[in-house]
């Protein structure tokens, strides 16, 4: 990398921090679902990871080079790959101790989202770029989903009392989210944006006792409710 895109590597950075910890601050004040807050320390842990972790994306992504581009198209895919790839995550037990250190991070807040371990962000960034790679999507398609996932993954964790709503099965929610956290209940809710794949594979589970419909489980033949 030159001078030009460390400095730009970093401005972005400082941008996304910056803007992150004024605004999550705020918004997690006004309505939280929890008092637990983050410390000064944690978003330091978690502002260090990000750096960490978007360098690293920044690599893979530098490293395939491709044209074209489709970004609805790479959206789709990407997605289904990264929902691939959390299931793996919990299921295979040395991938499961990398996942691990996003989950075990206590109540959820908006810097749960930086918590990543860094071979789970150069997945992440890996399953994106064979995305696009495979949709003949150009790099600032691939770049531009990675940023954009990075930033929705910050309101996904947010502590924010988040009504559930049907557009939970729509896109993915704080509270659709919050439900994959939920650690004294079966993993479900894995799709990073699209809440319809877990639909698909039968791992939709509800995330309020007033969506109802929503909450039927046909593989249990229970009914599940979060919050
Ligand atoms: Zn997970
Ligand atoms: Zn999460």
């Amino acid at each position: 990398m030159s001078i030009d895109a460390v400095a730009r590597f970093a401005a972005g950075w400082l941008a996304l921090v910056a803007w992150s910890v004024v605004a999550f601050t705020l918004v997690e004040r006004v309505r939280p679902r929890h008092v637990d807050h983050p410390s000064v320390r944690r978003i330091a842990i978690a502002a260090l990871l990000l750096a960490v972790n978007a360098g690293l994306a920044q690599i893979v992504i530098r490293t395939a080079g491709f044209h074209g581009g489709r970004v609805v198209v790479t959206w789709l895919v990407a997605e289904l790959f990264h929902y691939a790839l959390h299931r793996a995550m919990h299921r295979v037990p040395l991938l499961w101790r990398i996942h691990r250190v996003h989950h075990e991070q206590g109540p959820l807040a908006w810097t749960t989202a930086w918590y990543l371990h860094p071979i789970d962000a150069v997945l992440i960034a890996g399953a994106s770029v064979a995305a696009a790679a495979i949709c003949g999507a150009g790099l600032p398609t691939a770049a531009w989903y990675v940023v954009g996932r990075r930033i929705w993954s910050i309101v996904l964790h947010a502590n924010i009392r988040w009504p559930a709503t049907p557009l939970d099965m729509v896109i993915a929610t704080p509270v659709f989210h919050a439900r994959h956290h939920r650690e004294d209940l079966a993993p479900a809710n894995f799709a990073a944006t699209l809440p319809v794949l877990d639909r698909i594979f039968g791992t939709y589970r509800c995330a309020s006792t007033r969506n109802t419909s929503a909450c039927e489980t046909r593989r249990s033949g229970t009914t599940e409710v979060t919050m």
